[in-house]
Order: structure tokens, then C-alpha cells, then sequence
């Protein structure tokens, strides 16, 4: 189905919770005509809440991210994730948020 940026930020903005992505997932979702959207991947670290890192926000659930981390489902760094034991439970929260 073609996308254009525009379609994929409006939904980024009203439904964050639809873009709670891993690496593969976000990569796919920010293509727009064949190419990677920077733009696109900033807004999912802006508007999607994958929470942890304080001074750079998360973009994936898994794998290299925007917070300069290799992210693994089953990490659990101290304080973290919010007293969930791992950063899965913790997204998995997220997600039920809504
Ligand atoms: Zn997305
Ligand atoms: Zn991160």
C-alpha cells in the first residue's frame, strides 16, 4: 500500500501506540518511495513513549536505538522501566495503556 509522509506522521501523532516498533519494524515504517524518512524516525522518538533514556528519547523496542543503546526485550536496567522487570513488561504496558 503506498504511504506518504504526511500519512504515516498524522498517524504516528494520533495513534502512537500503533508505532511501538523494533529496529526491522521501524525501518520498515519510516520508508516512504523506497527511501529511509529521517523525519519519520525523529517523530517516533517524539511522539511514541518507549521511555528509559532521559536526554535522547527511544525510537525501537529492540535493537540499536536512538538513545545510542543495543536494546534487548529482556534487559532490565536498574530504575529503568519504571519498577517492571524487563523493558518487554515495561512496553507491554504501553501498549495496554491506551
Ligand atoms: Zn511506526
Ligand atoms: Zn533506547
Amino acid at each position: 500500500m503506498p504511504k506518504t509522509r504526511e500519512e504515516v506522521l498524522k498517524d504516528i501523532q494520533e495513534h502512537p501506540e500503533n508505532h511501538i516498533h523494533n529496529f526491522d519494524e521501524l525501518t520498515a515504517c519510516c520508508l516512504v518511495d523506497r527511501a529511509l524518512n529521517l523525519s519519520l524516525m525523529e517523530a517516533h522518538s517524539k511522539f511514541v513513549d518507549l521511555g528509559a533514556n532521559p536526554v535522547t528519547k527511544c525510537d525501537v523496542t529492540e535493537g540499536p536505538c536512538a538513545c545510542g543503546a543495543w536494546h534487548r526485550l529482556d534487559e532490565n536496567f536498574e530504575g529503568d522501566y519504571k519498577g517492571f522487570p524487563t523493558r518487554k513488561e515495561y512496553l507491554e504496558s504501553l501498549n495496554k495503556k491506551k
